[in-house]
């Protein structure tokens, strides 16, 4: 019944901390986790002592990046630091995949399942405001403008975390039970064009061919928690992004005698007005709840003209695949028979860049739980689904897939009022790289060993 949730306002990835007591220690986090699976024991303190030894490494990767941040489908620089890496470590490294991904994969010393591990490596056109040695001072082209960029998401500490995972990895391979397949992954934040990149892209180019991994697993680091919180949940963690268009058609006439025309401003108001009543009247909110806003509504040059037309832009969040084609085909029905009713058409165009709502597998976040609560370092938590999305979705639609959120603010500062992912004014804490390096390598090591009989 009423559980205590703390929730927090944020605006890219809007995570809302559930800190859950009767959820938390009865079902998925019991206070003293489970011996680590016999088959990974050994392991365990190399991962901890071997992530330390190279922390600085990742740390300077990292302020690498950020210093040469690049735009998505534009990240030659760091596959290509990427791409080095991974060949001196010994891996087999397939290059543009997606047009600047990198796919890797290093068979362990022992037989096993293949574990596939993920990291975003674009920027954001933002103009970095932190005040760092290693700010960014970057511009590229972004849809025919000059631009700054900025790490401003990042998916530069993803990249060296993931850099990082693979040496520790590869320095443990001849007692690794399986596989591990690397997937750097340009293009998270979508292209400026509606263009399918990203995982979608690097999926239909056999990303997960050859091998096929069994799970995947990835991070995001996260404002909106402390350094050590490991954030992780059954079920749906970030919501399906989808940005839609509406064009509602009437016929221009003047103010003063509305009668001789078609007002497509009552009924462009009219359809914002249903949209808002599909969730709330029609889509049963015990299941999953979902946002649908309306951002943009542009019609008119004067004030005594009515013009012809509205046009309209949004974006719906959704939890479940069946609500989300649902509530897209009332969108649908409401416009078209609202703009029928007042005389006028409209139709309602969805972007084809959307996002399905990431899920993490259900039994999968069960069974590695007590990984993720053995983390040195990290203090694992049950988090409320955020309002922001990821193109992990589509990695965690091919296989069962975990994706856990790492907090990034330092120790004492107020996570609550931290700059959020997206603002020119976020900033990660370095430390909370090493956790997480430990979080992906344990998750592997510990799923690997699961598998063993
Ligand atoms: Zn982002
Ligand atoms: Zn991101």
């Amino acid at each position: 019944m009423p559980h205590r949730f703390r929730p927090r306002a944020h605006l890219c990835l809007p995570v809302v901390l559930a800190v859950c007591a009767l959820c938390a220690t009865a079902q998925v986090a019991p206070s003293a986790p489970p011996p680590v699976p016999a088959a990974a024991a050994p392991l365990y303190p190399l991962i901890t002592e071997r992530s330390k030894a190279i922390e600085q490494k990742v740390i300077d990767w990292r302020r690498d990046i950020h210093q040469h941040p690049e735009l998505g489908n534009q990240e030659k620089r760091t596959a290509a630091l990427v791409a080095a890496h991974l060949k001196k470590l010994g891996f087999d490294v397939r290059e543009g995949v997606a047009v600047t991904g990198v796919v890797a994969t290093l068979k362990g010393g022992k037989p096993g399942p293949v574990v596939a591990l993920r990291a975003d490596m674009d920027a954001l056109p933002v103009k970095e405001q932190v005040d760092l040695p290693f700010a960014s001072k970057a511009k590229a082209m972004w849809d025919g403008k000059e631009v700054d960029v900025m790490h401003a998401c990042g998916h530069d500490g993803h990249v060296a975390i993931l850099m990082g995972v693979a040496e520790v990895l590869a320095s443990m391979k001849d007692q690794m039970p399986g596989t591990i397949k690397l997937l750097f992954q340009p293009a998270e934040e979508k292209l400026p064009n509606g263009e399918i990149g990203g995982s979608r892209r690097m999926l239909t180019e056999g990303a997960f061919n050859a091998p096929k991994p069994e799970v995947v697993f990835g991070l995001h680091l996260m404002s909106v928690g402390n350094t050590g919180m490991i954030g992780y949940k059954p079920g749906p963690i970030l919501a399906g992004s989808d940005a839609f268009k509406v064009d509602v058609k009437g016929r221009q006439t003047h103010g003063s005698q509305p009668w001789g025309g078609i007002d497509p401003i009552v009924i462009g108001s009219q359809i914002v007005m249903g949209f808002q009543t599909i969730e709330s009247r029609q889509v049963n909110v015990t299941k999953e709840p979902s946002v649908l806003t309306v951002g943009t509504f542009n019609a008119g040059t004067r004030y005594n003209i009515i013009p012809d037309e509205v046009k309209m832009s949004g974006t719906l969040r959704t939890y479940d695949e069946d609500m989300r084609k649902f509530i897209m085909k009332r969108m649908e029905e409401t416009a078209s028979l609202t703009a029928q009713a007042g005389g006028g058409t409209a139709h309602v165009h969805f972007e084809a860049d959307g996002y399905a709502p990431t899920v993490n597998d259900a039994a999968l976040t069960e069974k590695m739980a007590p990984s993720l609560q053995r983390i040195p370092g990290g203090k694992a938590e049950l988090v409320q689904k955020s309002t922001g999305g990821e193109d992990f979705s589509f990695f965690a639609q091919a296989v069962p897939g975990l994706f856990v959120l790492i907090g990034s603010t330092p120790p004492g500062k107020d996570a609550a009022k931290a700059e959020p992912n997206h603002s020119p004014r976020f900033f990660v804490d370095e430390a909370s790289l090493l956790i997480g390096v430990r979080t992906l390598s344990h998750l592997t090591v510990d799923y690997m060993a699961m598998a063993q009989k």
